[in-house]
């Protein structure tokens, strides 16, 4: 199965694809996760995108659509892939169709995290990430309860930036939820829950 994640930074999208990952072997395809990498590696598309995750803005089309078409390029996981904080604006949800016709694979769900913008800006405003293996936890974790790395806040995750980034949420990316919609390919799963019960939802809904 081939999912597509939708819902605004901090819905909880990265948590749930970790567990689905986790349980059932999806390929986890992160957009978020490729650009900090390019960033931290200092690669040219790192130091183009660093000014654009800074401000909370979203990086060029052209350059994250490469990124994702030479990800899905790769051997993935026979369990299907999920993908995590793509497409963002309807010209990326184009480009992916596009782009998987070509590999002759498609999308079969688009799963929408919602949650309320208050709850979001608290919640990213005590986030934190384990610098080794990417888990994501809070500010209470002095450190990684899986592997015991150091937990960090990104550089995005103070509040004036989680603002600017909920208001391209709201301008750019919302309009994919009627996009899926007409397509028939819309669940929605509340997100305003403990972490356990939006998991047993997320299987239901995806006959999992
Ligand atoms: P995320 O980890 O998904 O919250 O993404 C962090 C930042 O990376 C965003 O605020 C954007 O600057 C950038 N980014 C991630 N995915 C995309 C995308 N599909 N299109 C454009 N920019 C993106």
């Amino acid at each position: 199965m081939n999912l597509v994640l939708l819902g605004a930074p901090g819905a909880g999208k990265g948590t749930q694809a970790q567990k689905l990952v986790l349980e059932f072997g999806f390929d986890h395809i992160s957009t978020g996760d490729l650009l900090r990498t390019a960033v931290k590696d200092n690669t040219e598309l790192g130091q183009v995108a660093k000014t654009y995750m800074d401000a909370g803005e979203l990086v060029p089309d052209s350059l994250v659509i490469d990124l994702v078409k030479e990800r899905l390029a790769q051997e993935g996981s026979s369990a299907g892939f999920i993908l995590d904080g793509f497409p963002r604006n309807t010209a990326q949800a184009q480009a992916l169709e596009e782009a998987l016709e070509e590999l002759g694979i498609s999308i079969d769900k688009a799963l929408l995290v919602s949650v309320e913008p208050e709850v979001i800006v608290e919640r990213l405003s005590n986030r934190r990430v384990c610098k080794t293996c990417g888990y994501t936890g809070t500010a209470q974790d002095s450190v990684c309860p899986r592997d015991g790395g150091e937990m960090y806040q990104r550089d995005d995750d103070t509040a004036t930036t989680v603002r600017g980034r909920l208001a391209v949420y709201s301008e750019k990316t919302a309009p994919l939820i009627d996009y899926y919609q007409d397509k028939d390919m819309l669940v929605e799963v509340d997100g305003d829950r403990d972490i356990d019960g939006i998991f047993e939802d997320v299987k239901d809904l995806l006959g999992l």
